[in-house]
């Protein structure tokens, strides 16, 4: 018999935003794969001889998709039953649809268990809501790992700056100056508020706010490091009205 592969989101990381479902399965599956976006406080909380850890090698190399992939197959084919924790919703970047598509292609039972994404959760644990009856009525969820001077850049910043609604970047920190700068220059305006949510919903959480002109500088002083999304757009500035009802907040100088 093979075992069935479940394809769980962790959530962005506190263990109280796991579903109900994650929870279960996490108790009862044999064996769980993990890397290091559920966070610390998911990842301890993992027993030590049910889990492996594919995020990183002994050396520091990253494990590659296609060996993950192999690994999945594997147990499988030994009857186990597996979850493959994924940060935030397993279906929401982060290659979830990839592992599907291979596990079905080789016959393995899959089921997905979709979950909280970060997309929206880091920003409304630091008081912005994604869509905004004055503000926003879109939201659009896109990747910042690509080079937006790429001619075949896969997503279009002039599109996006035109819609109006809200833009929200994930695996965006590195690429920061490069997406603000396309969409300065399709004429989005400086002033756009900008906010950084670093380690959503983790202990250590950090929320970093700035406009489209100034984000940069911002990143740079709080050095702001993945993962973290970034919210553009008006209801950025949410976060000040909303501020004072904040649980843990860390302030970072630079700010504003
Ligand atoms: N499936 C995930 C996204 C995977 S891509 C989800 O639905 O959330 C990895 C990116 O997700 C990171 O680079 C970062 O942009 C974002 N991310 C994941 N967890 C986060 C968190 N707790 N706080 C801020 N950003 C997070």
């Amino acid at each position: 018999m093979v075992g069935t592969v479940y394809l769980v989101g962790s959530g962005p990381g506190d263990p109280d935003l796991l579903t109900v479902k994650a929870a279960r399965l996490l108790e009862t599956c044999d064996v769980v794969l993990h890397d290091k976006l559920p966070g610390p406080e998911i990842i301890d909380s993992l027993p030590d001889e049910r889990s492996e850890d594919v995020g990183k090698r002994a050396g520091g190399e990253r494990t590659s998709q296609a060996e993950i992939n192999e690994r999945l197959l594997e147990l499988a084919r030994e009857g186990k039953t597996v979850v493959r924790l994924k940060g935030g919703d397993p279906f929401v970047f982060g290659r979830g649809g990839e592992e599907a598509e291979f596990l079905a292609a080789h016959g393995v039972p899959v089921e997905v268990v979709p979950a909280v994404t970060s997309a929206v959760a880091a920003p409304a644990v630091a008081g912005i809501p994604v869509t905004h009856r004055d503000h926003a009525s879109s939201v659009s969820f896109v990747t910042g790992h690509e080079d937006p001077t790429k001619e075949e850049s896969a997503v279009d910043w002039e599109a996006l700056a035109a819609t109006g609604g809200t833009i929200v970047v994930l695996m965006g920190v590195g690429r920061l100056p490069d997406y603000t700068s396309a969409l300065l220059e399709t004429g989005m305006d400086p002033e756009t508020p900008v906010a950084l949510i670093e380690r959503g919903t983790w202990p250590d959480q950090r929320v970093a706010t700035g406009t489209l002109e100034t984000i940069v500088e911002v990143r740079d002083e709080a050095d702001i490091s993945p993962p973290a999304v970034t919210v553009i757009g008006e209801v950025a500035s949410t976060r000040e009205t909303v501020l004072e009802v904040l649980q843990n907040e860390v302030p970072v100088d630079g700010g504003e």
